[in-house]
């Protein structure tokens, strides 16, 4: 496993003799960057992870006029109309955008949406994304219905400075997926340089993530991308400590590995949700029907064994009887789980506990839900970590929170502009803090070295 840290470490100048590379050069958009960001709290305190090129380390020179394939991730859920049910990624990826617009790049958009199994479906056509991308960038946004070939040269020839072609889904060909090599050269054809925004599929070596790089120089991070990096890596990497990670969720097994990597990098690695009970299993407590993966439970103890007092685990839950929201619910303190009864929440006792542990963590990441946090009876302990989480960060803390569930409790809450950094990508944040290399990172341009 190589940590993401020895990525950044390598810094490959004599990779191109790319007029990129020349100090001047990279005097930049970096304020346009740092203007374009949402003003986050505790931004300040991040460590950056230098390395990667960003798309506002480029001058105005360097783009306008200039054919730029960007890689977003457009991937937005949909209902049965056809309607978009949450366009955060959409909105996610319009700082890139505006930033290239507004130095003249002409822009061809492309994305995944969905998962087609064999060629064009229509349900998962790349248009449905165009109205809302004109509506928030503010211009008329073109598309065409292919990646690659002869229609698309067609409509990037037509393309003025400032303006946006959305292509067509690019999991529409198989070749993308196996990150062939024909493909990515394709869908490469027409441009000068690629800008990759996705992080969500960064974990991922597809052709328009990491094939069409070996095409286009340079290949540059966006600035949600960039932002990622900046929070996920640098600021796991190099904590402003006490650094406290809260891991939850519903099973161990599936997120082991990040378990493991924050324990050693920690101060604290509070577990909550349903993994608790593996643990507790293995102190030989008491935990009734709940959630247990007993392929896990020799795991657990050597986990405790190892990192002691490391590891904070609940000490009451709140149970039910069964695994409903009319339920019969009561308090118990940890390993008190009657038989037939499941925890599906921590009390009252335990989220003192956490918040008074967080009370003066600097760094905290926040990673699955502390309870079956969509039926109510079961979502006080991951609200109270959403609102504590928040407070923290109103007095300086840097707060990252990443997976599905964990995000959608704190937009559920209301807090999402109250927390340092929502991580978009899933799977992929939970590789970059395991440290594991992303392909779609690392096959960016490094960062000159300046003697
Ligand atoms: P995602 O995997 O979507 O990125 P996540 O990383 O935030 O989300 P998961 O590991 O997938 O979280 O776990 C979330 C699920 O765990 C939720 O559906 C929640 O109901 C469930 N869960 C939490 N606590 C318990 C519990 N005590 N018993 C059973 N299930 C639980």
């Amino acid at each position: 496993m190589t940590a993401c840290r020895g990525v950044f470490a390598t810094q490959n100048v004599g990779a191109s003799s790319s007029s990129f590379f020349q100090a001047p050069q990279v005097q930049s958009l970096r304020s346009a960057r740092m203007a374009s960001r949402p003003a986050v709290r505790g931004l300040r305190q991040v460590t950056k992870a230098e390395g990667k090129l960003s798309v506002s380390d480029l001058k105005k020179e360097d783009l306008e006029g200039k054919t730029v394939l960007v890689r977003a991730d457009l991937n937005v859920p949909l209902d049965k109309e056809q309607n978009i049910t949450d366009d955060t990624r959409i909105r996610a990826a319009i700082p890139t955008l505006k930033l290239l617009i507004e130095n003249g790049a002409k822009i061809q958009l492309c994305s995944h949406l969905g998962r087609p199994k064999d060629g064009p479906e229509d349900k998962f056509r790349l248009g449905v994304v165009v109205p809302r991308l004109s509506e928030l960038l503010g211009v008329t946004v073109k598309s065409v219905d292919d990646c690659v070939g002869d229609k698309v040269a067609e409509e990037t020839d037509k393309l003025e400075n400032g303006q946006v072609l959305v292509l067509e889904n690019v999991r529409f060909y198989k070749e993308e997926t196996k990150n062939d090599t024909v493909f990515a050269k394709n869908l490469a054809a027409k441009a000068d340089l690629f800008v990759n925004d996705a992080f969500g599929t960064a974990h991922r070596a597809h052709a328009s993530t990491e094939g069409v790089t070996r095409y286009l120089r340079p290949s540059v991070a966006g600035l949600l991308l960039q932002k990622e990096l900046d929070y996920l890596d640098g600021a796991v990497s190099n904590p402003k400590r006490p650094f406290v990670a809260i891991v939850g969720g519903s099973k161990v097994s599936s997120k082991i590995d990040v378990i493991k990597t924050l324990l050693e990098k920690a101060d604290k690695v509070i577990i909550v949700g349903g993994m608790v009970f593996t643990f507790d299993k293995s102190a030989g407590k008491g935990v009734g029907s709940s959630l247990v993966e007993e392929d896990k439970v020799d795991l657990a103890k050597s986990l405790v064994d190892e990192f002691g007092d490391k590891i904070m685990l609940p000490t009451d839950v709140v149970v039910a009887s069964k695994f409903a929201e009319d339920a019969e619910t009561k308090t118990v303190k940890s390993g008190d789980v009657p038989d037939g009864w499941m925890g599906l929440d921590i009390g009252p006792d335990s989220v003192k506990l956490i918040q008074d542990t967080l009370a003066d963590a600097q760094t905290v990441l926040w990673n699955g839900p502390a309870g079956v946090f969509e039926m109510e009876a079961f979502s006080k302990g991951t609200f109270a970590i959403a609102k504590t989480l928040a407070e923290i960060t109103e007095k300086g803390a840097i707060t990252i929170v990443g997976g599905g569930d964990s995000v959608a409790a704190v937009e559920q809450a209301g807090l999402g502009d109250k927390i340092s950094h929502i991580s978009t990508g899933g799977g992929a944040s939970l590789e970059l803090i395991e440290g594991k290399t992303l392909p779609g990172v690392a096959a960016l341009e490094n960062q000159p070295v300046h003697a």
